[in-house]
């Protein structure tokens, strides 16, 4: 996929973000970690988690890989800061559905924020697994995390 095929905003953000990742760096003795990747396109990302009162307050982001995973990654970093791991859940729902081009409920299309950028994405089906990788392995993390504390 060229990114040139994505509206010039959009564009602008993700550029923006492979540039400039949020929270490019590694954390110390996190609540939740999780790590995977995208065999079919060589991406690779890692993650740390700190949380204060279930809320999430410090996030490490590590990767490598194409621009759609590691932008995707970055934004993911930015959108989650200070939400709490069930909105977390929720707002990985949402992305998931604007990726499968499924119509978002008007509450929906208000909480994506910046990851409205990745909409056109969908259009790509062989990357779309390179805009969820982030969101997969954050869940993975949430998941052991969730049992490793008895919830
Ligand atoms: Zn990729």
């Amino acid at each position: 996929m060229e990114l040139e095929a994505l509206d010039e905003l959009y564009r602008d953000i993700i550029l923006d973000h492979c540039k400039n990742p949020r929270h490019a760096n590694h954390l110390d003795h996190p609540d939740l970690e999780s790590q995977g990747n995208n065999p079919f396109c060589g991406d690779e990302i890692s993650l740390q988690v700190k949380l204060s009162q279930g809320r999430i307050v410090e996030i490490g982001f590590n990767g490598r890989g194409c621009s759609i995973s590691q932008a995707s990654g970055s934004i993911m970093a930015g959108v989650i800061e200070g939400k709490s791991l069930e909105e977390v859940g929720e707002l990985a729902n949402i992305f998931r559905d604007l990726m499968k081009g499924k119509a978002l409920l008007p509450n929906e299309s208000d909480r994506l924020g910046e990851l409205e950028a990745l909409s056109g994405v969908r259009e790509f089906p062989i990357r779309i697994k390179c805009a969820l990788l982030g969101w997969s392995i954050l869940e993975d993390g949430i998941k052991k995390y969730s049992s490793d504390n008895g919830e």
